[in-house]
C-alpha cells in the first residue's frame, strides 16, 4: 500500500499529451478572419451553432474553438444565443425529420447579409444517416447553402480555415 501511494505521488498522469497545434497559425488565420468580417460588415463575426440532427462529434469540434487552447474570443469572433443576432448559421448535422422546420425558421430569423455553412460529411449529403427514413439527404434541400466543410468531424483548424474562405468570397464577389 506504501509502495502504491509513494509511486502515485512520483508516477505523472495518465492523460494524453495536448494536441500539436502551431500558436501563430491560428492566431494568423484568426486574425485574418476577424481582419476580413470587419471589412465585409464593419464590426467582428457573430456565429450561430445549430444542431440539426448531430452525432454531437462536430459540435464537440465547434466546441474547442471556445475553449482555452484555441480561444476564438479573443480574436473578436464570437458565438450568439440568437439567429437575430448572428451572421453566419454554423449548421451540423444531417438534419433530420423533426429539425427541419426548425432550420428554416431560424434562417428565416437571420437578418442578411447571411451566410449557412455546413460543417460535417453528415451535413453534405446525410453521411452515415444518409438513407434513413428519419433524415433529408443533404442541408441543401431544406435551406440554401454557402460553404461546405467536410469532414467527420471536421477539426477546429478546418473550421478557421472554411470560414476565412467563405468571407474571402464573399468580399471578392462584392468587388
Ligand atoms: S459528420 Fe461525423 S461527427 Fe459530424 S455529426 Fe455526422 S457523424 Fe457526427
Amino acid at each position: 500500500m506504501r509502495r502504491l501511494l509513494f509511486e502515485s505521488l512520483v508516477r505523472r498522469p495518465l492523460t494524453e499529451a495536448k494536441p500539436a497545434a502551431d500558436d501563430a497559425m491560428l492566431g494568423e488565420l484568426a486574425a485574418s478572419l476577424d481582419r476580413l468580417a470587419r471589412q465585409r460588415l464593419g464590426r467582428s463575426l457573430s456565429i450561430r451553432e445549430v444542431d440539426a440532427g448531430s452525432c454531437n462529434g462536430c459540435e464537440l469540434e465547434i466546441h474547442a474553438l471556445n475553449n482555452a487552447f484555441y480561444d476564438l474570443e479573443r480574436f473578436g469572433l464570437h458565438f450568439v444565443a440568437s439567429p437575430r443576432h448572428a451572421d453566419v448559421l454554423l449548421v451540423t448535422g444531417p438534419v433530420t425529420r423533426n429539425m427541419r422546420e426548425a432550420l428554416q425558421r431560424t434562417h428565416d430569423a437571420t437578418p442578411d447579409p447571411k451566410w449557412v455553412v455546413a460543417v460535417g460529411d453528415c451535413a453534405f449529403d446525410g453521411g452515415i444517416f444518409s438513407g434513413s427514413y428519419a433524415v433529408t439527404s443533404g442541408m441543401s434541400q431544406v435551406v440554401p447553402v454557402d460553404l461546405y466543410i467536410r469532414g467527420c468531424p471536421p477539426r477546429p483548424e478546418q473550421l478557421l480555415k472554411g470560414l476565412l474562405a467563405l468571407l474571402e468570397i464573399s468580399s471578392e464577389r462584392q468587388g
